[in-house]
């Protein structure tokens, strides 16, 4: 039973990757792309020039690479959120045709996971945006991996087919916008990086 908890969660003794000369690390995380890069932000969302630099501190402390997602908002609707006159982000998100790309786009993402730690690569985490994000929020129910419904619409398609593959990876918002909530979220991230597997 320990075994398959630990099998979901991509935890494995033997890592394919550790050859003679191979220096990799075998930790990664997945990140929504305003980490890396806030240009790709809606209009007045940005909360720094360029990058969330005391999480990517926290991941080049401890040998964590970072596989980025691209933007589901600007895959949907392009740069400038187009969606017609009084449609909020988060309801031309949910339209069919912005639903099938989000989809889409979870599919790729759970694939690429899955590949990973087919591997023998850890996966430690999946980060996303602010409580509010249309896109990326999390709400999380746990380590269960499932999230509730207020969670950005990506983020609910993400964690859908991660179920689908029977992966479990835990899900944190990296809220930038509100300073005493990315304390938390750092100090989180800190801990998952840190817990011995
Ligand atoms: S949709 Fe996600 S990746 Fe895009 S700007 Fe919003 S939080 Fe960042």
């Amino acid at each position: 039973m320990i075994a398959d908890y630990l099998r979901r969660l991509g935890v494995r003794k033997n890592r394919k990757h550790l050859t003679p000369g191979d220096t990799r690390s075998g930790r990664l995380v997945f990140l929504i792309e305003c980490i890396l890069n806030q240009n790709a932000r809606d209009t007045g969302a940005a909360t720094c020039p360029a990058v969330d630099r005391e999480v990517l501190d926290i991941l080049l402390q401890n040998d964590v690479g970072m596989a980025q997602i691209p933007c589901p908002e600007m895959a949907c609707l392009g740069f400038a959120r187009t969606r017609p006159a009084g449609t909020s982000i988060r309801s031309a998100l949910d339209q069919p045709d912005a639903l099938y790309r989000c989809r889409l786009l979870a599919q790729q993402t759970a694939e690429r996971i899955e590949d990973y730690r087919a591997h023998g690569v850890e996966v430690l985490a999946i980060l996303g945006g602010n409580e509010a994000s249309p896109g990326c929020a999390v709400h999380s129910n746990g380590v269960s991996g499932a999230l509730r419904p207020e969670s950005g619409v990506f983020m609910q398609a993400l964690s859908t087919e991660l179920a689908k593959r029977d992966i479990v990876v835990p899900f944190r918002g990296i809220r930038d916008a509100d300073a005493g909530s990315l304390v938390q979220d750092i100090a989180w991230l800190r801990a998952q990086l840190s817990t011995p597997t």
